[in-house]
């Protein structure tokens, strides 16, 4: 048996999703077992990394985990907070891009903006910003793995950040 297959497809250590400590995988199994947040099994076969207490999962990027979302009120949270971040930082987001694999997940959730116009085209927003989904996955394979990203431009807006006016 070679050394690789001893350890869970992460390898023999891996930062912990929640508190990142380095935590250590357990020989011969695909658990890593944080001490302060217990155990984490890895899939070998969707590479994700389960929290067996909660059942949240992850996936990894550059060695960043990304939370994996099956409701729709936790990629808007994460989202919520990413522009807040941004905001304190001086930028303002001026589009939303989701990854294409919650398009179900969140489509439904989002504001349409229906035009008193009766304007053909409806653009989907999420907290008053337009919304795209990403590209298809073997272009771009970061994108079976991020949630969102956010396209911001410098500058601190006169007003709060989500409450703009609409076309
Ligand atoms: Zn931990």
């Amino acid at each position: 048996m070679t050394l690789s297959l001893q350890y869970p497809i992460y390898g023999p250590e891996i930062q912990c999703p929640h508190c990142r400590q380095v935590i250590p995988a357990l020989t011969l199994t695909d658990t890593y077992l944080c001490p302060r947040h217990g155990a984490f099994e890895a899939n070998p076969h969707n590479n994700e990394l389960v929290h067996l207490q909660s059942g949240r999962h992850w996936r990894r990027w550059e060695g960043e985990w990304y939370r994996q979302h099956t409701h729709p009120d936790g990629i808007r949270f994460e989202i919520h907070e990413a522009l807040d971040r941004l905001y304190t930082q001086g930028y303002r987001a001026t589009k939303v891009i989701i990854a294409n694999r919650y398009k179900d997940l969140v489509s439904t959730y989002l504001e349409r903006n229906t035009s008193w116009r009766g304007n053909s085209k409806s653009v989907p927003r999420l907290y008053g910003l337009p919304v795209e989904f990403s590209p298809d996955i073997p272009k771009e394979p970061h994108w079976d793995v991020i949630n969102f990203d956010l396209e911001k431009e410098p500058g601190v807006p006169k007003r709060y950040p989500y409450f703009r006016l609409f076309e």
